[in-house]
């Protein structure tokens, strides 16, 4: 599970999240919505330790992400600000990841299945289209089996497909128990997607609701 608490984050003058508090529950898919420039991206590399709050916490299981012995383990990501070098290989940089979280050199065959690139992993990331590279990121974030899940925007620049795709991904995910926290602009997208919406702007809290009563009153 997420917790967020009076989450806050100045960048120079520019105050990207303004004391953020939710959480996020498991069992269903909760969407992050919330225009351009919000603090999406600043909660999601709060959340994995990418960037360091102004003040507040950002919790995954009771715990801030640089106190999980095995990250992969409890959360997996899909950030774009984390693509892969392009110089290796989808399964070298999986078996890479795999090792250096202590999970098995089958799981990452196991993965490639799952993300339908059992027969490109041998190739390397930069030859990828887009819609395979985000696939191969989604390899990543399942590498680990965790319970937590994170994507950011992860539809962008995904074509039909992969948008249908991903999305049923997420409902399986959720369906097995896993937290899925997923972070959009669209509000169009989160309505196909989400259970729960948790809306923000200018770093601020708008709603914490369902996506049924969130469409009813907007
Ligand atoms: P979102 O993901 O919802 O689009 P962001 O979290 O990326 O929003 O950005 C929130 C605010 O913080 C924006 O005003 C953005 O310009 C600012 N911001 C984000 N990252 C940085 C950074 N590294 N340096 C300065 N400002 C930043
Ligand atoms: P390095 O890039 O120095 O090897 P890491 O071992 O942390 O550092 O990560 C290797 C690559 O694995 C990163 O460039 C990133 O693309 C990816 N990565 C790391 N952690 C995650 C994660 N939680 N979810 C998805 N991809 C990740």
């Amino acid at each position: 599970m997420i917790e967020v608490q009076q989450l806050t984050k100045r960048y120079g003058s520019t105050l990207a999240l303004d004391g953020l508090s939710f959480r996020v529950e498991p069992g269903r898919v909760t969407g992050f919505l919330g225009p351009n420039g919000a603090g999406k991206s600043t909660t999601m590399r709060a959340l994995l330790g990418l960037d360091r709050p102004t003040s507040g916490r950002a919790l995954i299981g009771g715990r801030r992400y640089d106190e999980l012995s095995r990250p992969l383990c409890t959360v997996g990501a899909l950030l774009e600000a984390r693509a892969m070098h392009g110089g290796r290989t989808v399964h070298g940089h999986l078996l890479g990841l795999a090792r250096s979280n202590r999970i098995p050199d089958e799981r990452v065959g196991e993965v490639l299945e799952t993300v339908g690139l059992a027969d490109v992993a041998h190739k390397r990331a930069k030859g990828l289209s887009l819609g395979m590279a985000q696939r191969a990121g989604v390899a990543a974030a399942l590498l680990g089996d965790a319970q937590v899940l994170l994507l950011d925007e992860p539809v962008n620049g995904l074509d039909p497909e992969g948008i249908l795709w991903i999305r049923g991904l997420m409902r399986h995910l959720a369906g097995e128990g896993r937290t899925v926290f997923v972070s959009s602009h669209l509000m169009s997208e989160m309505a196909l997607t989400a259970d729960h919406l948790i809306v923000i702007g200018r770093g601020r809290l708008l709603a914490d609701t369902s996506v049924e009563d969130f469409v009813a009153r907007n």
